[in-house]
Order: C-alpha cells, then structure tokens, then sequence
C-alpha cells in the first residue's frame, strides 16, 4: 500500500542537527506551528546540497515538511533570517548555543508555544542588536522562559510565610522556587537557601514585571550582574535536575525511545507523490 505524504509549511529555529547515515541529518526545530519537533534533511551533508546552508543552527526558516511514518521530511527550506553575526564570535556562539540549549532542555515534542518561539526570535534578534548588554538580555529570556514553562520564581512574597518581600537583604531557595524573608531564611529549615542582596532582587523583579524596552532601563552594576546570573543558574539547574524529571510524559518520552526503532535511513523520498 502506497505511504501517503502531505505537505505542510512551518517557520522555524534550526535548534541543532545530528548526523544521521550517508548524507542525511536529524534536525531539531522549534516551529512557530508545532513547538519542538524533529525532521529529516535528506542528503544535506552532500556537496552543493542547495538545502543545506538554510538548515544550520540558529537560523530562521521556512520550511516545507512532507509527512512520512516516520520523522517529517524537509522538501524546501528558505532562509528568513540567517543570523550570521551569532556565529561571528566565540562569545556570539556561546549566548546563542546557551540560548537554545536551555529552550532544548526545557520543552518536548509537546504541541505549539507561540510565546516560546516568539521568545527565541526575539532573543536571537537582540543577541546581535548593537548596544544591547547581552548579559542583561540573556537574563531576561530565563526568566520568560521559566515563566512560559510554568516555573515562575516567586520574588514579591516569601515562599514560606507569605509575607510581602520588604527592601531588605533576603534569601532565594531554588528548591521552593522563590524568596524567603530574612526571619524565615534563619527560622526555617532553609538549607540550600542562598543569600540574595535587595539590589540583584530588585533587577529581578523588574526585568520579570517589565516588557522588554522598560527591562532593559536597568542597568546592574558587575556585581548584581553576577549575582543575578548566579541566582538564575540555582533556579534553572534545581528545575532541570529535579522539575522536569517529575512529570509523566518524561517517562512515557523514555519508554518510547527504548521500545521504537530509530528512524531508518532510507526513508523513502516524497518526489513524485
Ligand atoms: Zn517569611
């Protein structure tokens, strides 16, 4: 019986790529239509492939997807933004791998995220706008980021006595996902609680309350910067290490992959269907 193919066109992150037999490669995209998916670039890695260029990571495309059994098959792709200046500069590469390895880690193959996709667009786009403090940048695409997974730290009322969060020197537990008062921080048993100054508090709660223009009025002295990145780094590394493990569809994702067969290589070609 004839496989049956239909086409669809969706805009995309080239997220990463994974040599795949031959010639061919697994791409991981993030889609303004379907979120996270994985698709199949026959051929890609020949010479003169005229695919090729348009399917590298950070770039923003057009892509034409055929349907097949198994993983979609990429028939056209067509650069809408090539993002050239993020691979300019080691430091460049690093934002922006950082960038998509942490929406990698964050998401599954689990439907449209229009905020997320917009998200990695917007932050490719200020990653290489002149002027802008990347660092500043970066922290505010994890905080959104955590906020359209549904992990929005708690910063206006402490965590355990719910009172609201005075100007003062508080702490931040990642295991609870927000901020403790000074008294709960000593009373409580807090362990893994760590200290946070009411001024890197202060730029937090503003880049998570503002839009982006208004975020970026901020301007954190070398120390709040750090201490910011570092408070950032315990939340999203407890969430990654413990969160994500928690919900069922891991499981069920693992379980898949251990009873499915890979992909295999000579998926047969849309032409002429
Ligand atoms: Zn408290």
């Amino acid at each position: 019986m004839p496989r049956e193919f239909h086409s669809i066109t969706v805009e995309a992150i080239v997220l990463k790529h994974a040599d795949w037999g031959e010639a061919d490669r697994i791409l991981t995209l993030f889609t303004r239509q379907q979120g996270k998916i994985r698709a199949l670039g026959k051929s890609v890695r020949k010479i003169r492939s005229r695919r090729a260029g348009h399917l590298e990571p950070f770039t923003h495309v057009t892509l034409q997807l055929a349907k097949s059994r198994d993983l979609p098959i990429i028939t056209q792709a067509e650069t809408i933004q090539a993002f050239a200046p993020l691979r300019e500069s080691l430091v460049a590469i690093g934002h922006a791998s950082y960038v998509i390895e942490l929406l990698d880690k964050f998401t599954y193959e689990e439907g449209e995220n229009l905020s997320l996709f917009t998200l990695l667009v917007k932050t490719f786009e200020r990653l290489i706008t002149p002027g802008l403090d990347a660092q500043l940048v970066l922290r505010f695409y994890e905080i959104r980021l955590l906020d359209y997974t549904g992990f929005r730290p708690e910063l206006t009322h402490c965590i355990a006595c719910g009172t609201t969060i005075q100007p003062e020197d508080q702490f931040f537990l990642p295991g609870s996902g927000g901020v403790l008062c000074p008294r709960c921080g000593r009373e409580t048993d807090a362990r893994g609680a760590i200290p946070i100054t009411k001024d890197a508090l202060k730029y937090l709660r503003h880049l998570q309350r503002s839009a982006f223009t208004e975020a970026m009025r901020a301007h954190p002295g070398p120390e709040h910067a750090r201490e910011m990145e570092r408070i950032l780094q315990g939340y999203l590394t407890y969430v990654l290490e413990r969160g994500l493990n928690v919900p069922k569809f891991i499981r069920e994702v693992n379980r898949k992959m251990e009873t499915e067969p890979a992909p295999p290589h000579d998926t047969p070609s849309p032409r002429g269907q």
